[in-house]
């Protein structure tokens, strides 16, 4: 999957406001030219241009696809480049100047190949120029040579002013894209809790902050009990569902910010409580095991028992905490052993030793 696909509307709104930009210099380079030479020295090139920019900017406005209205931007840029050097006096042309700025524009927009093809086509371009220019068949500028100085540096502030604007957009989009696939690789897809991987470099920040500061950590294990027998009798879809909503309850109740919730895998979560001893996180299992159970969620049609959880919490002090394995082995030995004592049930653990709450 591409970055762009990913993130469609930045891409749309990359080229559209790019579009926008080029259209609008080439609209006021236009201007100040007529205002400057009169309408005797019309830059016919540049209307082809602002015509194609607005044609462009209602199809892109139409939600019409973004790499045909990429595409449009950049051949447009090429052809203003040709006919505009053409005709106002080859490499003395101000616009010959805007030539660097459309591979990189086409980089930005499309892709690395499409770019190097379009800086091929304007070496094309510049030398076709260059050898009519040599044979004397471009026609002489006859703007004058001040004015032709003094269009040249307009020309290169707004050189420096596109490949700029288009140059930070384009990084202020890829920041935000980062940022969204970090946010998505922590992210559980089915309940939107954190994923497994996020919850276990959680869990180190949090045993180095409890060997830092000296204080409890405890880490609940929750698994859904029967589970396979729910999705036999309601199908994989609802599983689903009842999945989520499981999750919703767990993360509602826990309230606190420095708590986390996970999905470890399947249908089993998990919550990481810091600086909470192994009272308040067995209190805080319980009342989720009664949450959970209170919601009635029946097995099935026919079976109204409600889905149960079964709890397995773990708490360890400071210095004492080996690492994140030692934890999750802990937690998850408690709440096997819930398993084993009939399930619905919470069992702590503190150092190996086990006590079963229900
Ligand atoms: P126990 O009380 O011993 O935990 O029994 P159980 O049936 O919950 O455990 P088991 O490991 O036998 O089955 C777990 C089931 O969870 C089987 C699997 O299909 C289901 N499951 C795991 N992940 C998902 C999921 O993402 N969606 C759905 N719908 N089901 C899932
Ligand atoms: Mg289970
Ligand atoms: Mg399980």
């Amino acid at each position: 999957m591409s970055a762009f696909t990913l993130m469609p509307l930045g891409r749309r709104g990359l080229v559209q406001a790019t579009n926008l930009v080029v259209t609008s210099l080439v609209a006021s380079l236009a201007i100040i030219k007529i205002v400057i030479l009169g309408l005797n020295s019309l830059p016919i090139p540049a209307f082809f241009v602002i015509v194609a920019g607005v044609i462009n900017a209602i199809y892109i406005r139409r939600n019409g696809s973004i790499d045909v209205a990429a595409k449009i931007l950049i051949i447009t840029a090429l052809f203003g480049l040709a006919f505009s050097s053409f005709y106002t006096g080859g490499v003395d042309a101000s616009v010959v100047l805007f030539a660097p700025i459309i591979p990189i524009m086409t980089v930005l927009l499309i892709n690395t190949r499409a770019a190097w093809i379009t800086f091929g086509l304007v070496c094309l371009i510049l030398i076709g120029i260059f050898i009519l220019d040599f044979n004397g068949h471009i026609p002489e500028n006859t703007v004058d040579p001040d004015l032709l100085l003094m269009s040249r540096y307009i020309v290169l502030i707004c050189l420096c002013l596109i490949s700029t604007w288009v140059v930070s957009r384009f990084s202020s989009i890829s920041r935000t894209l980062l940022v969204q696939l970090e946010q998505q690789s922590n992210i559980d897809y089915l309940t939107g809790v954190l994923n497994r991987r996020a919850i276990e470099t959680e869990l180190l920040q949090e045993i180095d902050r409890a060997k830092r500061s000296n204080t409890w950590l405890s880490l609940i294990m929750a698994d859904v009990d029967f589970f396979k027998l729910y999705n036999d009798s309601n199908g994989h879809l609802a599983g689903d569902t009842c999945l989520k909503e499981i999750a919703k309850l767990i993360s509602d109740y826990s309230l606190r910010a420095a708590d986390s919730v996970g999905r470890f895998g399947g249908e089993e979560f998990v919550l990481i409580l810091p600086d909470t001893n192994m009272d308040k996180a067995t209190e805080i299992a319980e009342n989720l095991r009664k949450i959970i159970l209170n919601q009635h969620i029946p097995y099935g049609p026919n079976n109204t028992d409600p889905v149960t959880l079964t709890l397995g919490v773990t708490s360890a002090y400071g210095q004492t905490i080996s690492g994140t394995e030692q934890l999750i082995r802990e937690a998850d030995a408690a709440l096997y052993k819930g398993k084993h004592q009939g399930r619905n049930r919470v069992v702590s653990s503190i150092s190996g030793s086990s006590v079963a709450q229900n």
